[in-house]
């Protein structure tokens, strides 16, 4: 059998790392940058120059990845070295499937979805974009041309175990297993899309559904799971899959202790769909019997994307760059650490 290593070798798993740059905050309040990249595929975790006592945490740790983005990479960048290698896949009869994983704030949704911290609303230059404009490119080649593919578009979300069309105005779905286990997620909308122009205007639909009747769209986005999947049919048959990831904030230290309840079943329910997605990509394309597809809403939903000959992953891990959140930049480093 396949091990772990042997399967970024193979190209089936690319782990990556993005570093944000520190915002307004972290500058306000002085706080330290505490990784460095040296080079393409190393991250650094340094004990800063001025007298802090980071011992608690820190021991000048050093983390390999397939990838390494410093600061200054820009999306379309990211995207290159990321997700674009992944169309190719759904063009070949695959599955893929991109997953952004880290805390809350550490530019999750700015590498997937797009720009939205200012007043104006920019999601053309998020990974979900930018996979959009290459699967139409890729349509006009005479080689797919010929196979007259259709393109279609879903974007849900789960929240506490429960899955949400952000298409149809949060209609709660169910999940189906059929007796041959598979998985399907009854009345989810599929778009029919002819350009990257369509694509934009769900993202902008799905976004700000997303985030309505929110009293902190932060709040609420960093606790559920976003799913934003490009699907090619011919003849109405599947010929690919591309889905699309905006995982929930991997913090959770408060939400065990907290006092209330919903909160920390939520919280409890986010560790379990994180470690379930871990132990379904290190199993991935070996349909094995013990993978835990079943142990969470998010896994169960995307089944199909693990098992097939065909299926190929890309994690981009977020971190922030600041002393402050140390603890947990080590943890998403250790959990994405090239799936060690
Ligand atoms: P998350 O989705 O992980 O909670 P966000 O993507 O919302 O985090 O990012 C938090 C803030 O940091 C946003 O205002 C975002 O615009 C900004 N940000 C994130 N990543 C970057 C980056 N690489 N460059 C510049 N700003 C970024
Ligand atoms: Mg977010």
């Amino acid at each position: 059998p396949l091990s772990t290593a042997d399967l970024i070798e193979e190209h089936r798993i690319c782990v990556c790392v993005r570093k944000r740059p520190l915002n307004k905050k972290e500058l306000t309040i002085r706080d330290l940058d505490v990784i460095t990249i040296p080079s393409k595929d190393v991250v650094m975790v340094h004990e800063p120059k001025q007298k802090v006592d980071l011992t608690r945490y820190l021991e000048n740790q050093t983390f390999r990845f397939d990838y390494a983005f410093d600061d200054s990479t820009t999306n379309e960048i990211v995207y290159r070295f990321t997700a674009r290698p992944l169309v190719e896949t759904i063009f070949e009869r695959g599955m893929a499937t991109c997953f952004a994983y880290g805390q809350t704030g550490s530019g999750k949704t700015h590498t997937m979805g797009g720009d939205f911290s200012g007043k104006n609303q920019d999601c053309s230059k998020g990974i979900y974009a930018l996979a959009a404009r290459d699967v139409f490119v890729m349509l006009k080649k005479p080689c797919y041309r010929k196979l007259e593919l259709q393109v279609y578009a879903t974007f849900f979300e789960i929240y506490s175990g429960k899955v949400f069309d952000l298409l149809n105005g949060k209609a709660k779905l169910r999940v189906l297993e059929d007796g041959k286990q598979q998985v399907q997620v009854v009345g989810l909308h599929e778009r029919d899309v002819k350009c990257t122009e369509d694509v934009l205007k769900l993202i902008e639909v799905g976004n700000s559904c997303r985030t309505s009747g929110q009293t902190s769209a932060n709040a609420h986005s960093s606790r559920s799971h976003a799913v934003f999947q490009i699907i090619l049919r011919r003849k109405g048959k599947m010929h690919g899959k591309f889905s699309l990831i905006d995982l929930a904030g991997n913090e959770r230290g408060a939400d065990t202790s907290s006092a209330d309840r919903q909160t920390r079943l939520e919280g409890a329910e986010i560790n379990k769909s994180l470690l379930a997605l871990k132990e379904c990509i290190r199993a991935l394309g070996r349909n094995k019997p013990h993978t835990p597809f079943r142990a969470s809403k998010l896994t169960q939903v995307l089944r199909d994307s693990f098992i097939g000959e065909n299926s190929r992953t890309c994690m981009i891990a977020t971190i922030s760059p600041g002393m402050t959140s140390c603890e947990n930049t080590l943890n998403t480093l250790r959990y994405a650490n090239r799936w060690a």
